[in-house]
């Protein structure tokens, strides 16, 4: 098979989500390749989040479809459980256990004999330079170290689809580009799907292959960072993207 008749790792078709009558998330289409990072870009209460859970498995849509790997695994009959999707999760808050070790936390969603889990939390703690802390509790590290954690615990069971909410928020400034362009070096080794929610312009332009730009629910540009900036859709969207320096 040739690499472009290859499915995209996720599809997501035409979803759409209603709360109260509205809809939230409207008719929004999105494919994304092994190995590459989509950010859903947009002001706060467009409906990035919502539309990640419903990739999660942990809210249902109204209608449309989810593939991986050119694999139906959601509509509106037939739905995969959220624990099947083999997805990686991350938030702003990362949401570490506070009663585990950081092996204990990277460990958590492992199969396999309790060698192969030992090497794999290893070998990740190495990779996000925090072997040092493998005995230490969440408490006892810095924000940049527990989002560290957060990415190597999401990263370790080699989901085929990595999915962030806002994962840099909670940082520093000072330390917010490291993190990002550190974050993205693993992603890549680690070929994942990647969709990232951000409302940052910024973040987008220094993380994206492709971004999904999104405004009342809807998707009304999608392109490569630089053809998005340079050819903003609508005056909106040059206002919105005026916050980049
Ligand atoms: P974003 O992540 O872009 O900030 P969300 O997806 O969280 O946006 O929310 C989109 C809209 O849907 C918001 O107006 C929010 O208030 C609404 N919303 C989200 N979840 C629910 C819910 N469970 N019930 C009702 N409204 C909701
Ligand atoms: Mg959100």
């Amino acid at each position: 098979m040739t690499a472009g008749r290859t499915p995209p790792r996720l599809e997501i078709r035409n979803l759409v989500r209603v709360f109260d009558g509205q809809p939230v998330v409207d008719d929004v289409s999105l494919s994304i390749r092994a190995g590459q990072v989509t950010c859903l870009l947009g002001p706060s209460g467009c409906g990035k989040s919502t539309t990640l859970r419903m990739i999660a498995g942990v809210e249902m849509q109204d209608s449309g479809e989810i593939h991986v790997d050119g694999k139906l695994i959601c509509d509106t009959v037939f739905r995969v459980p959220p624990e099947r999707r083999e997805i990686g999760l991350m938030f702003q808050d990362f949401a570490l256990f506070p009663h585990l070790s950081v092996a204990g936390n990277v460990a958590f969603g492992l199969k396999g004999s309790r060698e192969e889990k030992r090497a794999r939390v290893e070998e990740l703690l190495a990779r996000v330079s925090l072997s040092r802390h493998i005995d230490s509790y969440p408490h006892q590290l810095s924000g940049g170290e527990q989002q560290r954690v957060a990415l190597a615990r999401a990263l370790a069971p080699r989901p085929r689809i990595m999915l962030m909410d806002e994962p840099f928020s909670g940082l520093d400034n000072r330390l917010r580009d490291g993190i990002r362009d550190d974050t993205l070096a693993l992603l890549k080794e680690e070929d994942a799907a990647v969709l990232l929610v951000t409302h940052e312009p910024e973040e987008a332009m220094r993380m994206a292959d492709e971004i999904a730009l999104m405004r009342d629910g809807r998707i009304v540009q999608q392109g490569a960072p630089y053809n998005v900036y340079t050819r903003p859709v609508d005056k909106a969207a040059v206002a919105f993207f005026s916050d980049v320096n």
